[in-house]
């Protein structure tokens, strides 16, 4: 008898809370669906309670070439915890041994083995499909891209070497086109052209069961620290708007990187946690995969933007950099 006025009692209460929960997120906004994100003051706990983290590069490692302060003492500490340590990057322009080098440059012991970039993952993505060895990629993006796919034994033509071509419009024109082409793989790209637009929908229009691989849809990305610079997202969007199809994504937010991941090293995605600087890609893809999420604001998004009312994605925690681990660490001791 007790213990039932007990439970009606925690219901009650719950249900109290539940109500006010609610209630605030109503009030904030009508998209809201998670809980708000808490400020990380438990740095040990979240540390503990899983074995990898995943990490996005830019404006959580580094920012452009500099790297952003505490990050090696940060990734000794973690290491020395026994904890694996990941480095995923929607950045197709560099594949996984150039990325090696810049961590390297950058004086961060990171192999190679440790570095997933979406280059990377358009090859893999194409090695778990059993893409034949006898058919051919059309690239647009850049020299990343073409590295990984020759490492995995995949033949391929574009990419850079297509970023001077021009189209001379002369009455009954026509452009030939490899009909060998079976996959064609948009990435970011600094040479994108006319050329490359059509050649690519060419070969997805008129190839029959040509596949259609985007790299990310990230919108914008950062070029210089003046202003955003129009993304990966923007060469994808003018093939969906030629052929009029929508791209299979291999980079975050979509789980493909993940999904491999948790495959390789035989990981239960509940033990992952992945720490970004975006909402749209970082987080979301952390929570696609059903992973803890943790938000740095070392990046692009300002606790403003984190806590605007227009924004839906809440990650599990946030904080200002990586390297609070030590200095959270250091509180709680
Ligand atoms: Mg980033």
């Amino acid at each position: 008898m007790l213990s039932r006025v007990g439970t009606v009692a925690v219901t009650k209460k719950k249900k109290k809370k539940r109500n006010s929960n609610t209630r605030r997120m109503e009030s904030s906004s009508n998209f809201v669906a998670r809980a708000s994100a808490q400020p990380l003051k438990n740095a040990d706990q979240l540390i503990d309670s899983v074995e990898t983290f995943i990490f996005d590069c830019d404006g959580v490692i580094w920012k452009g070439d500099k790297l952003i302060d505490g990050v090696p003492e940060t990734l000794d500490m973690l290491r020395t915890k026994g904890k694996r340590l990941v480095f995923v990057t929607n950045n197709s322009t560099k594949s996984r041994k150039q990325y090696g080098k810049k961590f390297e440059t950058l004086g961060l012991n990171v192999c190679e083995e440790e570095i997933f970039a979406s280059s990377f993952a358009a090859a893999a993505y194409l090695k778990s499909i059993d893409f034949p060895k006898d058919k051919k990629v059309y690239v647009i993006g850049e020299d990343g891209i073409l590295k990984e796919l020759e490492l995995a034994g995949f033949q391929y033509l574009g990419g850079p070497e297509d970023g001077g071509k021009k189209i001379e419009l002369k009455p009954g024109f026509l452009m030939e086109h490899d009909h060998n082409v079976g996959a064609v793989v948009v990435g970011f790209d600094r040479y994108f052209n006319y050329y490359k637009v059509q050649y690519g929908t060419l070969c997805i229009r008129e190839n029959p069961g040509c596949l259609f691989i985007a790299t990310n849809r990230d919108a914008v990305t950062h070029l210089t620290d003046a202003q955003e610079w129009a993304g990966g997202g923007s060469m994808v969007g003018a093939l969906c708007g030629s052929t009029q199809r929508e791209p299979l994504v291999v980079g975050k937010p979509s789980t493909f990187m993940m999904d491999y991941l948790a495959n390789k090293f035989g990981i239960q995605k509940s033990q992952i946690c992945m720490v970004g600087d975006r909402l749209d890609t970082d987080i979301l893809f952390g929570q696609n995969g059903g992973c803890k999420t943790l938000l740095v604001l070392s990046g692009v998004t300002s606790l403003s933007m984190l806590q605007n009312p227009n924004n839906s994605i809440q990650p599990d925690f946030y904080t200002n950099k990586i390297s609070d681990f030590l200095s959270l660490k250091a509180a709680t001791v």
